[in-house]
């Protein structure tokens, strides 16, 4: 099931979600990290970073809202989160995988 999280000293959004959640949403039949490209795994927790529109496997989604920490966000970044936070939410929610 897919969940909200929101890093508290920035207030940056992200989801962890599984494979099932993500290929519902890209329809690929193979689905890579962003980051090091590796294959993303049945099982495997996925972050995805709504203001990036990116996933990752657990280890660099971690590694990247770590490096989003350093980041000053202007305020349209943040309406542009809000807005696809809201969709991805509504996406979860339409194949019926959303925690919440
Ligand atoms: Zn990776």
């Amino acid at each position: 099931m897919a969940k909200l999280y929101k890093n508290k000293s920035n207030n940056i959004d992200y989801f962890i979600i599984n494979l099932h959640e993500l290929t519902e949403y890209n329809c690929l039949e193979k689905s890579i990290c962003d980051k090091c490209l590796k294959e993303l795994k049945k099982d495997e927790k996925i972050i995805l970073i709504p203001i990036l529109n990116e996933a990752y496997d657990y280890e660099c989604g971690k590694e990247k809202v770590n490096w989003l920490n350093n980041i000053q966000n202007h305020s349209t970044d943040y309406e542009i989160q809000r807005r696809r936070t809201e969709f991805y939410i509504r996406f979860f929610k339409h194949i019926n995988s959303w925690e919440g």
